[in-house]
């Protein structure tokens, strides 16, 4: 039997950086996608930002459609080439008046 792998708790994009993952967006709409400067968004936004609320925000900044989130453990070393894919928030309420 294979020896079960503890899952590892990644709820926050802080978790996401102390364990070594990049999150990589892709566009659905146009297939637009790239790896998240995580520095910058956790300066932008905090540490304890969860996943599901930026699942819930994040908008492609081509055409302002839905993105898909992907984790990976991010290779020792310098960064890919590229630019990171800026994140357009979208505010979590419209503003009422
Ligand atoms: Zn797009």
């Amino acid at each position: 039997m294979a020896d079960k792998i503890p899952a590892l708790r990644l709820n926050t994009i802080g978790q996401l950086v102390e364990n070594g993952y990049a999150l990589r967006l892709d566009c659905v709409s146009c297939a637009e996608g790239a790896d998240v400067d995580l520095e910058a968004l956790i300066r932008q936004l905090g540490a304890d930002f969860t996943l599901p609320e930026l699942r819930r925000h994040a908008a492609c900044p081509r055409c302002g459609g839905a993105v898909t989130l992907s984790m990976r453990l991010a290779a020792a070393g310098p960064k890919p080439a590229g630019h990171p894919m800026a994140i357009r928030l979208r505010p979590p309420a419209p503003p009422r008046r």
